[in-house]
């Protein structure tokens, strides 16, 4: 023992006393269980620790402490370990299923326990969603070894009452891009100059996943294995308290809840949540910080209204979310304003406010248990008192854009039924308030700036036609979506074969074929042909694929079809004649094969990049389709004649004249340019295309007329100008549905998102704007009435603009927000797979 007592004190010297500065209290500790610094080789705060090595650490403790076990809920796109360590008293540890049915009994509306005090409340601590916010996971590994290794009566009465357990990285992927970083500019002395390469990351930075998604929004929209893997074990153990630590501008002090008051009113959750509940936290996170002397806010930003956060979904299921956001050193150490900020003091802080939840958790044990069993017993009460019963829904043309839409109730835990050839979700469930947030739509605001989307009926995200009913025919509950679609196997045909171009996979079945080299056409006009012994009607786009066309015999084309279908369960039929009983024949000029798109994006410093992961994702993940993405640096070495399509995400490009030219005359041979949200306003404020934009015109008038000015109080500004901003609204659109942008739709009427303040004015031309807001538009979300009324209301959604012998298509809004807006998304692959198609009638 005092062997092992002199090695340590001669690898680790002073640092031993070091790592004091986090955890003295809590002396002493089990020898038997290695501490982070011991397991590292260097102190906490020193370096960032990769996500591998906080895996490997929280696996040792699991081997080396009775009081931990690990468990594995996922994996990350880039393979990482996603893990979550279970850390409570030895007795409870050995008694874990049976406790946790105790716990459970408490979210059963149909239970009516009453022994709040006598189970241990659980926890869930959770860090590092956002890749470059590193303090957390490095608290993560001291929590973790506090709880696991503490024999202070202070964490062994809390290893009694609690169950803890810690999720030390729900980014891994996004933290090892940070972490590497870092790592790899720290110098030896730290260089605290805020222009160093350490405190600035390059794009895409370490804040997003893999595909560059914000994976603090994805609790709502599960679209990524990481938020996925999180939602089944949550809901499987529905804990009391959940955390969500964060980092904030270096500048700042340190902020935990409550937050901003006036926005965060919030229609579906009990008051009791963000009055009562963070008040009686918070006040025991003043104390905590106080005492070392850390400074603090609350109350003045943030809003946990968009139930999609870290912070916000689980307080949506009966517990208490809480959001933390430390001032960050971004880097090892960096000059302030306050003198200097250092790793070791963000990690403290963050550190504190974990064990100080713990703390917190157990003192009011009982009190959060009533709490949670009066949350999900209300969501029953609640419903009961309204006359709707449930929301139908269905759309009979897409069974895969359906059931992904079903894949997301079930996802969160909500109750689907089958209801004739419709679906239903009813009101009385416990899910209830998951079931609002669904599909329930608002036009009522508090006059605010939010922090992020105001509108979120995910319904509306999935072109999902529903209705709220008062009578429910529930049939047969969903537990599943293997077996949901349903298409009938295609016959062999040595004709022709046919596939619908409604349903959301259908590009994707596009590409696989001619990736294997068939050649397929697209439909620009409706008909109706024979199949087997019944006539079927195509839609516009529908895809036609000639056999006796193909450089392949009819037994190798039957086998693809055949296989396309299977992989993506699209509606295919054999048809046997190119004589339409309705509309054009197969043989007509109205059935043009589609060219191989050859898709490439701009990417790179001033592009967004969460809107050109999300492109990327869509490909990749959905279309099974490659697709380059050239970092702008690489601009002028870039050849582009090897693409059919150029995709400009929102951004700021500081394109040469020179540079536009290049792009310009691609464009002009024939090539297909898409552009989203700002990217759109850019091209137009360059005159790459002769479209202008709604409010151009308009500011430019009130300029010229404005003599007198108004005065409001200084104070007031950042408001009244923040609210003027778009955070995000669902909007009505009318579609043209004869235009090739948007065929596959059946309905002129869809829902769009805009969270932008591009005001695209309609095209001059009268057959280029594909999508115009609707006359009274607003769907759900906050939007202030100036915004609604000038700029909105006269202003077009999708414009298709001429350049050359080429094309540019222009979205104002973003028709792949968030991965999740199954809906618009159809416009998005449209403009990739039949952008070359559309001529541009002109008479300029
Ligand atoms: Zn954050």
């Amino acid at each position: 023992m005092l062997y092992r007592l002199l090695l340590l004190v001669l690898c680790f010297g002073t640092t031993v006393q070091a790592q004091d500065y986090f955890y003295k209290k809590f002396h002493p500790f089990n020898e038997a269980v290695p501490s982070p610094q011991e397991f590292l080789g260097y102190g906490i705060g020193e370096h960032h620790t990769r996500h591998d090595l906080i895996v490997a650490y929280l696996t040792k403790l699991a081997e080396t402490s009775d009081r931990a076990s690990i468990y594995q809920y996922g994996k990350t796109h880039e393979g990482r370990k996603l893990v979550i360590l279970t850390i409570t008293s030895p007795e409870n540890l050995s008694n874990l299923d049976d406790l946790k049915q105790q716990h459970l009994a408490f979210t059963d509306p149909s239970k009516n326990v009453s022994n709040y005090g006598d189970v241990p409340i659980f926890i869930n601590l959770a860090y590092n969603v956002h890749g470059n916010e590193p303090s957390s996971s490095e608290a993560a590994l001291l929590s973790a070894y506090t709880f696991a290794a503490s024999n202070s009566p202070e964490i062994l009465k809390y290893m009694n009452d609690a169950v803890v357990m810690i999720d030390p990285t729900i980014n891994p992927d996004g933290r090892d891009r940070h972490t590497q970083w870092a790592n790899m500019y720290q110098g030896t002395p730290n260089v605290t100059d805020p222009q160093d390469a350490e405190h600035n990351e390059y794009w895409p930075g370490g804040r997003t996943n893999h595909y560059w998604f914000d994976l603090n929004r994805d609790w709502l929209l599960a679209i990524n294995p990481e938020s996925r893997g999180k939602l089944k074990w949550f809901h499987e153990w529905l804990p009391n308290v959940v955390t969500d630590f964060h980092e904030m501008g270096t500048q700042a002090s340190y902020f935990f809840e409550p937050m901003k008051t006036n926005a965060s009113f919030d229609p579906i959750m009990p008051k009791e949540n963000y009055e009562d509940l963070n008040n009686m936290f918070g006040a025991e996170f003043a104390k905590a910080l106080d005492s070392i002397g850390s400074f603090y806010f609350t109350k003045e930003v943030f809003d946990g209204t968009y139930p999609g956060y870290g912070s916000s979904y689980p307080d949506l299921h009966g517990a208490l979310a809480l959001l933390f956001e430390q001032a960050s050193s971004r880097g090892h150490e960096q000059k302030t304003a306050f003198g200097k900020i250092t790793f070791p003091f963000t990690i403290r802080n963050q550190y504190t406010s974990s064990i100080t939840t713990v703390k917190t958790a157990v003192a009011n044990k009982a009190y959060m248990y009533k709490y949670q069993q009066d949350f999900f017993k209300s969501a029953l009460t609640n419903a009961a008192k309204k006359k709707i019963r449930g929301y139908s829904f269905g759309d009979d043309y897409d069974q895969n854009r359906t059931k992904a839409f079903i894949d997301k109730l079930l996802v969160h835990d909500i109750d689907v039924f089958t209801s004739g050839n419709r679906y239903v979700v009813p009101t009385r469930q416990p899910q209830y308030r998951m079931v609002q947030t669904m599909f329930e739509t608002y036009s009522k605001y508090r006059d605010s700036v939010y922090y992020d989307a105001s509108a979120w009926s995910v319904a509306n995200f999935y072109n999902m036609k529903y209705r709220a009913v008062t009578n429910l025919n529930m049939e047969e509950k969903i537990e599943s979506t293997d077996d949901l679609v349903t298409v009938v196997g295609v016959q062999k045909s040595d004709y022709a074969y046919v596939i619908d171009w409604d349903d959301y996979n259908a590009p994707a079945a596009l590409n696989y074929l001619q990736n294997n080299g068939l050649v397929v056409s697209s439909a620009f006009k409706p008909f109706t042909v024979k199949v087997g012994a019944n006539s079927k009607s195509f839609n516009y786009g529908s895809l036609v694929l000639p056999v006796s066309l193909q450089k392949k015999n009819a037994q190798v084309v039957y086998d693809l079809v055949q296989k396309a279908q299977k992989k993506y369960e699209v509606p295919t039929y054999a048809v046997n004649s190119g004589y339409s009983l309705k509309g054009i024949d197969l043989g007509s000029r109205y059935i043009q094969p589609v060219k191989k798109v050859k898709a490439a994006m701009l990417i790179g410093d001033g592009t967004r990049s969460y809107e050109a992961g999300e492109v990327w994702h869509l490909l990749d993940t959905r279309m099974n389709m490659p697709i380059s993405k050239i970092p702008l640096r690489n601009f002028n070495r870039t050849n582009f004649d090897k693409y059919t399509t150029l995709v400009m995400v929102s951004g700021r490009y500081n394109l040469t004249k020179k540079q536009q030219e290049k792009i310009k005359a691609w464009v002009r041979k024939g090539n297909t340019l898409i552009t989203i949200g700002t990217a759109t306003k850019w091209v137009i404020d360059k005159k790459w295309v002769k479209e202008k934009l709604t409010n151009v015109e308009r500011d430019s008038l009130k300029k010229d007329s404005t003599i007198v000015v108004g005065r409001k109080p200084y104070v007031d500004a950042g408001e009244n100008l923040g609210k003027e901003s778009v955070g995000g609204v669902i909007l009505k659109a009318d579609l043209d549905i004869t235009h090739p942008l948007a065929f596959g739709y059946h309905d002129r009427s869809i829902p769009v998102y805009k969270n932008n303040t591009v005001w695209l004015a309609p095209s001059k031309n009268e057959y280029a704007t594909v999508a115009k807001y609707a006359k009274n538009p607003h769907i759900d979300g906050f939007i202030t009435k100036k915004n609604m009324e000038e700029y909105l209301k006269p202003s077009a959604s999708l414009v298709v603009s001429k350049l050359g012998s080429g094309r540019v298509v222009l979205f104002a809004d973003n028709p792949n927000f968030r991965g999740s807006w199954y809906g618009t998304n159809r416009l998005f692959l449209n403009a990739l797979f039949l952008g070359d198609k559309i001529n541009i009638p002109a008479r300029d």
